[in-house]
């Protein structure tokens, strides 16, 4: 074959990404084409550091297209029209991709498939996950609905799924087509103004190798090897505090990294580590990438559950209209430090502790007894890593509404999941600076001060930081009831 489109979508790299090499190997010349789709992004509750990391992990894949004497060609507009031109002009053999599952992304292929099935072929790949859609089924060959029986046939299928299809020098890679040089591309957008450094800048391939290797250790042998953090990751990755966890997700979002990678870099940290321990911190790591595979099939099964939860008797559950509460729980003003916490390191750098998403989250559904869908869309809002499959699963877990979820009875304390995750408040003084000088014995519970303290301390509980919204004895039994359906 010729010439044929790679279109890139969430696979913003060039290294062990399906799709790219599937059509490298079959046709002569291979043309990266990426289409911003107004759907995506102009959608009035587009996440500004989402675009902020997209546009970065472009541009990185641009320089290293062109690096090889390749192109990335950047288009506009709505995608079967835009690709119907690209095919056209470069009367191209065929379009490849990788899939994707989400609501949105699930319509457009289909639409994609549909409208240009009269003018080429088209191929797609499984890359985004380890395992896709119906590939593990239970023994009744029905789609897993409880993560536990999952996650062990994952394992048990995994030893031949994961090949190593790594080519650090891209050997096979043929990226040039002089027609493709000569074809009209849009400038990449620019990074939104106040995101040209943010948290998870410089996105893109080379920083998300880096930040792997960092984490799991040296990924080849060219690279320093050193202790890596996934060694302690059982044991630190519950403390917001500390730079227990990998802080990969946006990258895995938006395919910077692939799935692949992380599982191979975890299995070879995995080997070298000598003591149980580390290797236990390994296997936690993977159980994460399991995690994120088992909502993506979730997703892909059931897909209600972008509008509904799972567990269809929750649709009568009665939530509470509440906007005060509502907007106190965004701005990190609830009156319970670890949510306020939690809340603000989200608005600051668009990310947050997976401890941290579990507890505001259930604050917000069993304390505050709010919809999930609105916490999640609010989520969707300033997530740097808002993905579809695992932030609906997050929440319908929290909310205890969802496949194998948190059983409803079980209803987080925040005070005492403070004391426990925060012992010393270290982070909850980083985020509600208010706080800062308040003693550890009052961290997680300031409105307890005795007043001559607060006065000490110039910190009024009532005027400088909030008293607690609700009490969070009385809300556990009122959520207690409405969830007894
Ligand atoms: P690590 O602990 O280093 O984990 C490694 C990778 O595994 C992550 O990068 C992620 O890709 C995956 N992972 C980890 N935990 C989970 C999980 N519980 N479910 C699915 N995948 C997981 N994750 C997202 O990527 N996007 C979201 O929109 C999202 N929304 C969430 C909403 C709620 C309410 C909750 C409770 C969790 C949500 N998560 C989401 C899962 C998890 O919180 C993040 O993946 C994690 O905090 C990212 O940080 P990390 O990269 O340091 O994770």
């Amino acid at each position: 074959m010729a010439t044929v489109i790679h279109w890139f979508r969430r696979d913003l790299r060039l290294l062990d990404n399906t799709a790219l090499t599937e059509a490298t190997r079959q046709a002569d010349q291979v043309v990266g084409l990426f289409i911003l789709d107004p759907k995506l992004i102009e959608a009035p509750r587009v996440c500004q550091a989402r675009l902020a990391f997209m546009y970065s992990s472009l541009a990185d894949l641009s320089a290293r297209l062109a690096k090889r004497g390749g192109r990335l060609i950047v288009r506009e507009g709505e995608p079967v029209a835009e690709l119907r031109k690209a095919v056209e002009e470069l009367n191209a053999g065929a379009l490849y991709f990788n899939r994707d599952y989400t609501s949105y992304a699930r319509k457009r292929d289909a639409e994609v498939e549909a409208g240009l099935a009269d003018l080429t072929k088209i191929r797609t790949f499984k890359d985004l996950v380890i395992f896709e859609k119906a590939e593990l089924l239970t023994d009744g060959g029905s789609p897993y609905t409880v993560f536990t029986p999952y996650k062990k046939r994952w394992l048990g299928r995994i030893g031949d799924s994961v090949a190593t299809r790594l080519d650090p020098e891209y050997a096979s890679l043929k990226l040039t087509d002089a027609s493709a040089l000569e074809m009209v591309s849009l400038p990449i957008p620019a990074i939104p103004a106040g995101y040209e450094d943010a948290f998870f800048m410089p996105a893109g391939e080379e920083s998300g190798r880096k930040r792997l290797a960092h984490f799991a250790g040296a990924l080849s042998a060219k690279e320093d090897a050193h202790h890596p953090p996934i060694e302690d990751y059982a044991e630190q990755r519950n403390f917001p505090a500390e730079e227990g966890t990998s802080r990969l997700s946006a990258f895995l979002r938006f395919g910077a990294l692939s799935p692949r990678q992380c599982y191979r870099a975890a299995v070879n940290a995995r080997e070298l580590a000598s003591r149980v321990a580390q290797q236990d911190g390994c296997d936690a790591w993977i159980g994460e990438l399991i995690w994120r595979d088992f909502y993506y099939q979730i997703m892909w099964n059931f897909p209600q559950v972008a509008r509904q939860s799972f567990q269809a008797r929750y649709s009568q559950l009665k939530w509470a209209d509440n906007a005060e509460h509502f907007q106190a729980w965004c701005e990190g003003q609830t009156g319970f430090p670890i949510v306020d916490a939690g809340m603000r390191q989200l608005k600051a750098i668009n990310w947050m502790h997976n401890r941290l998403r579990m507890i505001t989250a259930s604050f917000f559904t069993k304390d505050l007894l709010l919809d999930w869908r609105l916490g999640e869309r609010y989520f969707w809002q300033m997530l740097v890593d808002g993905d579809q499959p695992s932030n609906n699963g997050g929440w319908q877990w929290s909310a205890s509404t969802g496949t194998d979820a948190q059983p409803y009875f079980r209803i987080f304390n925040p005070t005492s999941q403070g004391q426990k995750f925060d012992p010393t408040g270290a982070f909850v003084r980083r985020w509600v600076p208010e706080l800062a000088k308040v003693p550890d014995k009052y961290i997680h519970e300031p409105s307890t001060m005795p007043r001559a303290l607060q006065e000490h301390l110039g910190v009024i509980i009532g005027r400088d930081y909030p008293l607690p919204l609700v009490d969070h004895k009385l809300a556990r039994e009122k959520a207690l009831l409405a969830y007894k359906i």
